[in-house]
């Protein structure tokens, strides 16, 4: 997954208030990572990588394994384990100092379905064309996962000798039901740190296509699904008994939707705010951002931010309505009646909370309140702002994109960053990959990601994951 941080609103950016880099050096080359990451990008968008019959995930891993061991890496330090149709993927280069545990690069090499009918380009033959790579997987997150194994093939191939072992992960089914992304996690539980290339990443300016800012990706909400049940023993509907299975559930839905979970702000939500109201052209909400991260008890601010949907999300746990049904018979009192009511519950709560704070608020006599959720989520705590992080990506930035403001973000969908934080590691999003918000179409028709990301990807991987090893 890869969500775009901002609203809408940040991105039409007035031209001129962009930091303009100076005058700044040529990029490093590296002629033969730079050929690589293409020529296997466009291999891996080939490949249907998409959950069910004909899945070619265990093909797509087994290209990305051959490119590793033609770059030095032994055959058994690569493994790529099926699990039903797809398959999971663990690269292992030993570091000097096995004391060290390890660092661990962390991506998917599943893509969401794509129809081709519907989209302009068929979506499974990779297409060049006015700078952009085309095709299902480009965006999310074939592109990203060819730059990674690039960049570890380029430092090998210079010499390099990580004195930390850096491990390179690829889950099969992150856009699903992330089965083997459980299962990847828990085997690389005794990691020191993740840096997931499926998240976080840079804007560009619409206009000019210079950087506007870079966000690294430290926190996710928890996605959760609550059913809401009433029973009642019915009847006929000429003669109403005092309860009614409807009735009790659009009571108990009315107070729910009127509900307001508390404000809450992290220090990664706070530094979010303050650095982003920059970037924010409506000076009412610029406002509020600022007010909010200097206290979150401003009712004036988080009323401005609520009211907003790009922010709304960023201030608390929000639950909705999604889904309702009851009754058997027109003429018959309601036996049954129940709703769905999703949850984006902010880091720091369990499921188990938030269900028992929904049944405060239903205040319903008869109403049962359940967790629905299957296995396909997890609560994941925040993960802190190490500086040993914030540094790397700072200075790696700095080489690949100079001058272009750094801040972090809290997701509302989730990644394989969840089943980690789950496990107590520090996971962030750190992709190199720079699009404009008109460029963003992961998920979506006719994906795409802009080739001029390829020289500053891999100065910017080279000097992370040295800088996360050495
Ligand atoms: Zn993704």
């Amino acid at each position: 997954m890869r969500l775009k941080t901002f609203a809408v609103s940040l991105a039409v950016l007035a031209a001129g208030t962009a930091p303009l880099a100076a005058k700044t050096a040529p990029l490093a080359a590296y002629p033969l990572a730079e050929a690589q990451v293409l020529d296997l990008s466009k291999q891996l968008i080939a490949l249907r990588t998409v959950r069910g019959a004909g899945n070619q995930t265990g093909a797509a891993l087994e290209l990305v394994k051959a490119a590793l061991v033609a770059g030095g890496w032994r055959a058994d330090q690569v493994e790529i384990t099926p699990v039903d149709d797809t398959a999971y993927f663990i690269a292992t280069w030993p570091g000097s100092d096995p004391k060290l545990k390890p660092l661990v690069i962390s991506g998917h090499m599943d893509v969401v379905e794509a129809d081709p009918e519907d989209w302009t380009r068929d979506p499974f033959t990779p297409i060049v064309e006015n700078g952009y790579l085309f095709g299902r997987g480009s965006s999310d997150m074939k592109f990203d996962a060819a730059m990674a194994a690039s960049s570890l093939i380029e430092l090998r191939r210079q010499g390099y000798r990580p004195k930390r072992t850096i491990i390179l992960q690829f889950s099969g089914d992150e856009e699903t039901t992330m089965k083997t992304s459980r299962i990847v996690a828990e085997r690389l539980k005794h990691a020191e740190m993740v840096i997931n290339i499926d998240g976080g990443g840079g804007t560009l300016e619409e206009g000019t296509g210079k950087p506007l800012y870079w966000t690294w990706q430290g926190a996710e909400k928890t996605y959760n699904d609550y059913l809401l049940e009433v029973t009642n023993p019915g009847g006929h509907s000429s003669a109403p008994r005092p309860d009614n299975a409807i009735v009790q559930l659009a009571t108990a839905l009315e107070r729910i939707g009127s509900y307001r979970f508390a404000p809450e702000l992290s220090p990664l939500t706070k530094a979010y705010f303050e650095q982003a109201a920059q970037f924010e052209t409506d000076p009412q909400l610029a406002g509020a951002m600022r007010a909010f991260a200097a206290n979150p008890g401003d009712a004036a601010a988080l009323a401005t931010l609520r009211a907003n949907q790009a922010y709304v999300g960023k201030v608390g746990t929000t639950c909705v309505a999604t889904m309702v049904g009851g009754g058997h018979a027109q003429n018959a009192l309601p036996q049954r009646a129940t709703a769905n009511v999703n949850c984006r519950i902010f880091p720091g709560h369990s499921r188990e909370e938030i269900r028992a704070e929904l049944e405060r608020v239903a205040a319903m006599p008869g109403l049962k309140i359940s967790d629905a959720t299957g296995d396909e989520s997890v609560a994941s705590p925040a993960s802190p702002m190490r500086t040993d992080f914030v540094s790397a990506v700072t200075k790696a930035l700095g080489k690949a994109r100079p001058g272009t403001p750094i801040f972090p973000s809290q997701a509302s969908g989730a990644t394989d960053s969840m089943w980690y934080r789950a496990l107590g590691v520090d996971s962030y999003g750190a992709s190199a990959t720079f699009s404009k918000d008109s460029d963003d179409y992961a998920h979506g028709l006719n994906e795409r990601v802009a080739l001029s990301n390829i020289k500053p990807g891999l100065v910017y991987y080279l000097s992370l994951l040295t800088d996360l090893s050495k």
